[in-house]
Order: structure tokens, then C-alpha cells, then sequence
């Protein structure tokens, strides 16, 4: 039986722009399951980021239930959702998020340095995340010093060095060439199954999507249909 991690229940995220409402996710409901590699696909607009940003606690839904474990994500307020996203969660961006300021090293410390982990241990933690993504020589690089792969690779082990139990990523090859592309899903895909995370990919790629247990396909901000690549025994609780 797979146990979910995350429970969507009639979502809504409705935009007042105007007179005009933007119906961003306009009823979903849908789980997460622990362990899984489940990818967000639709085309551009279809609510994609929308619902991870629900899902993370970055935007609050305008109806609907997020159950994080058996924590309800909408009823946090800013300083709650700020320390559940600390423990929780990792994100790796398209655009990198890095600290333009701060050397590899420093960028991948800083989630350890949230949770008041000491110094000597941080440093070690980040050089091991480093040199699991292949960077340990670009240590004391500042991004600009570095190429759009690697910059990615340093935001995947800022995203991965906390052993969060949920790795949000948000088109995180969108800025990349092929092949990198295919390394950076490999390496994001391979310590999530090696340290038995759960992984929410969004990407509008259908090739990548060949990477997912799951594939939830999303048009104008509903689920159009749910396809399992893995077969594997479960029980789908709803609730
Ligand atoms: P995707 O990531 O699949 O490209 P988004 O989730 O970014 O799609 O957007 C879904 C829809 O919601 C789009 O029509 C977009 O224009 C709209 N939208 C997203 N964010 C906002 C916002 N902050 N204000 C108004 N409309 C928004
Ligand atoms: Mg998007």
C-alpha cells in the first residue's frame, strides 16, 4: 500500500484581474504519494506553477484543502508556512534562484544554516552535496562564474541538502540545452529515488515526463487525466 504525503482537495485559485476572473486551478483534487515521482504536464498557462506554488505553501489557495501529512497548508500563516517550507521542502527553480553574492558552497550552506546547523557540519554536508552533483571544484565559485548546468546542479544540492522529504521542481531544465537537460533530469531523479524522496516535476515536456511513476496532465487549470508509468500496488484513500 502507498501512503500519500500530500492530499489536494477541491482546490481553487481564482485571480481577480478587473472585472475578469483568472480560474488559475479551478477544482482539483488529487494526491501525492510518498516516494513517488509524480510529474505536473500541461501545456503553457494550463495552471502548472499555479499549483505547485499551492502545493508548497508559496500562494494560498481561494477555496480548497492542502494536507501536508496532517498538517493543513492553507491555514498557516506566514511565519508557519515559512518554517514548514525550511523542514519540509526543497525547490529548484528554472531560473536557478541562486545568491548572486555567494560562492556554490555558500548558496548550498544556507538551508543548513536556517536550521541552526553548526558550522564545521554544514561546510562538510554542502562540499558532500557538491560533489554528488559533480561540482566539487567549483566550490568557491559565484554563479556568474559558472555555466547555466551548473548553476543548476548547485541549486539541485541546495534543494537536496537538507534531506527534505519533498522536492518541488518547477521546470528546472526549462533554460538548458539537451543534453544538460537529460543529466540535470538524471541527477534530480536519481537522489530523489536514492534517498526515498517524493519529487512534484512541472514541465510542459512530454519527453520528461518519461522520468515519472505518475503523470498528471493539466489543461485550463483541471485535471485532464492521471497516468501511471510503474505499476504498483495501492490504496487510494479519499478522504
Ligand atoms: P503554467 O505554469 O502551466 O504555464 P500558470 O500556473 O503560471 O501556468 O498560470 C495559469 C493561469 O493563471 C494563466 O492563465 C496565468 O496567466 C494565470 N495567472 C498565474 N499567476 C497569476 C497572477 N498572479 N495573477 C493573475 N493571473 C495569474
Ligand atoms: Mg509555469
Amino acid at each position: 500500500m502507498r501512503e500519500s504525503i500530500i492530499r489536494i482537495r477541491d482546490v481553487k485559485k481564482i485571480y481577480q484581474m478587473g472585472k475578469e476572473e483568472i480560474r488559475a486551478i479551478d477544482g482539483i483534487s488529487m494526491n501525492i504519494y510518498q516516494g513517488e515521482i509524480c510529474c505536473l504536464l500541461g501545456k503553457s498557462g494550463s495552471g502548472k506553477s499555479t499549483l505547485l506554488n499551492l502545493i508548497a505553501g508559496l500562494e494560498k489557495p481561494t477555496e480548497g484543502k492542502i494536507i501536508f501529512h496532517k498538517k493543513y497548508i492553507e491555514r498557516m500563516d506566514e511565519d508557519q508556512l515559512a518554517d514548514f517550507r525550511r523542514k519540509y521542502v526543497g525547490f529548484v527553480f528554472q531560473s536557478y534562484n541562486l545568491l548572486p553574492t555567494l560562492t556554490a558552497l555558500e548558496n548550498v550552506t544556507l538551508p543548513l544554516i536556517f536550521r541552526g546547523i553548526p558550522k564545521q557540519e554544514r561546510t562538510e554536508k554542502a562540499m558532500e552535496m557538491l560533489r554528488a552533483v559533480g561540482l566539487e571544484d567549483r566550490a568557491n565559485h559565484k554563479p556568474y562564474e559558472m555555466s547555466g548546468g551548473q548553476q543548476q546542479r548547485v541549486s539541485i544540492a541546495r534543494a537536496f541538502v537538507n534531506e527534505p522529504p519533498v522536492v518541488f521542481a518547477d521546470e528546472p531544465t526549462g533554460n538548458l540545452d539537451t543534453k544538460t537537460t537529460y543529466e540535470m533530469m538524471d541527477l534530480i531523479t536519481g537522489l530523489a529515488k536514492k534517498y526515498h524522496q517524493t519529487l512534484v516535476i512541472v514541465t510542459h515536456d512530454l519527453e520528461l515526463a518519461e522520468y515519472a511513476d505518475r503523470i498528471v496532465v493539466l489543461q485550463d487549470g483541471r485535471i485532464e487525466k492521471i497516468e501511471r508509468r510503474k505499476r504498483e500496488e495501492e490504496v487510494d484513500e479519499n478522504a
